[in-house]
């Protein structure tokens, strides 16, 4: 058979819907006489498309919407930091183990943050390759940081490596992974058995940072 049900709607429409919740579950929404067989059956002719579409939700991570607000918590390099909003200071925003925002920068917070992490991000992404690219006899063409969100990394045909600034909000075991990976696509393009033969060689515990990043990747948003 297959899926579960998990919310059944009858209603006076007059045809019948299937809706993919956010958080997966699956709701029928269907006419006041449908048959139970119908129902059954349209579900099971919808298979496909209800697992595509889970597929596409878990690629597409809910995050919860930064407040700027005192006393929320911002993550970097795996730890949590407590905001502290403060009444005027330059830059707008500190960090000294924990954030302070100015009061008046509160309200666009959300660009002053990014702009915070991007910084960090080249910083921090920038000494990593180059330590790693020498360590391997890598030589890739330059670093770049994006905005993704659905991808920590990419390298570019070019030889460009590109990580996402939300990266820096993780550990430094995980985004050393991530650039190990992204390196060895310097060599080998595709995941083939090889490839990660070669990311085992870089880093033989990467299964259980890669296992990290799949679990908990989806909270580094903002
Ligand atoms: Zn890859």
């Amino acid at each position: 058979m297959g899926t579960k049900i998990d919310k059944f709607v009858r209603s006076r429409r007059r045809t019948l819907a299937l809706i993919v919740e956010s958080d997966g579950s699956l709701t029928v929404r269907a006419p006041m006489r449908a048959a139970l067989a119908e129902i059954e059956s349209f579900v099971r002719d919808h298979l496909e498309w209800i697992e595509r579409t889970r597929e596409r939700m878990r690629l597409t991570p809910v995050v919860p919407q930064k407040r700027f607000m005192d006393g929320e918590k911002f993550h970097f390099l795996g730890s949590e930091y407590e905001l502290r909003i403060v009444h005027s200071q330059r830059p707008a925003l500190k960090f000294n183990g924990g954030f302070s925002l100015s009061r008046g920068a509160q309200q666009r917070g959300r660009a002053v943050f990014e702009r915070w992490y991007k910084s960090q991000a080249a910083r921090i992404l920038t000494e990593h390759v180059e330590r790693l690219a020498n360590q391997w006899g890598y030589e890739p063409r330059q670093v770049r940081i994006t905005s993704a969100r659905t991808r920590w990394g990419s390298c570019s045909p070019d030889g460009t490596l590109n990580f996402s600034w939300r990266l820096v909000q993780v550990p430094l075991e995980v985004i050393d992974y991530v650039v190990q990976h992204e390196l060895a696509h310097l060599r080998i393009r595709s995941h083939s058995r090889r490839f990660w033969k070669l990311v085992e060689r870089h880093c033989p515990d990467f299964r259980l940072r890669r296992k990290w990043l799949r679990e908990f990747g989806d909270k580094f948003g903002m």
